[in-house]
């Protein structure tokens, strides 16, 4: 489900890095709307672990619906706002790197831990401009979604839907579906997309209502 071009960027990004010894594997692609807000609502009902911003469980009684919004905002895209769902975007691994019998966890620990080289040689590779399109999007210091060193945006193809994006479309799928939380997400969009969306855009190619 990822476009193409995505795709056959990444399989050049992965022969050059074969020659340095990495073997850059997926561990999440394309993720639907529908997934995306699954894993919302069963969030906000407590079905699944809602994470604070050191990665810590949090007791979601505790919280009110504003604080419970942020919180899941943490870690999860607002669903229709999830860069996954273009299909220019991916989470990747050195499977190269991984031990025997180890999951991946995407982590920030891990990142700097088990991946840790293949991270490096993967800045040097952004930086000098030899990574096949693919740059990071989630990087400290930008908006308030947190770190995510292994998430790979697909620069060509992932500035044109930047460029198309706007709220109102957003607005009217939310408003179509069963998303819990919605008039709390609907009184703060803006916020949302601002600290979480259009901040991570390559320019700002978001465009107001
Ligand atoms: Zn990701």
């Amino acid at each position: 489900m990822l476009k193409p071009e995505t795709s056959i960027a990444f399989e050049n990004f992965c022969a050059e890095a074969k020659k340095h010894g990495f073997e850059p594997k997926i561990e999440s692609g394309y993720r639907s709307f529908d997934r995306q807000l699954l894993i919302w609502n069963e969030k906000v009902l407590g079905k699944r672990k809602v994470l604070d911003k050191n990665g810590k469980s949090v007791n979601i009684a505790e919280l009110s619906e504003l604080e419970l919004m942020k919180t899941i905002l943490l870690w999860s895209a607002l669903p229709g706002t999830s860069r996954h769902e273009w299909g220019t975007d991916i989470d990747v691994i050195d499977a190269a790197a991984v031990p025997e019998g180890y999951e991946a966890e995407l982590t920030i620990e891990e990142s700097a831990g088990v991946f840790g080289k293949f991270h490096k040689w993967l800045d040097v590779q952004i930086e000098s401009g030899n990574s096949f399109g693919f740059r990071r999007v989630f990087l400290s210091g930008i908006g308030r979604v947190q770190p995510e060193p292994w998430h790979l945006s697909y620069s060509p193809k992932a500035k044109e839907i930047e460029q198309s994006f706007t709220a109102k479309n957003l607005t009217e799928r939310l408003c179509e579906n069963d998303i819990l939380l919605l008039p709390q997400i609907l009184d703060n969009l803006d916020w949302i997309l601002e600290n979480h969306v259009s901040c991570y855009f390559e320019k700002s190619y978001f465009k107001k209502g």
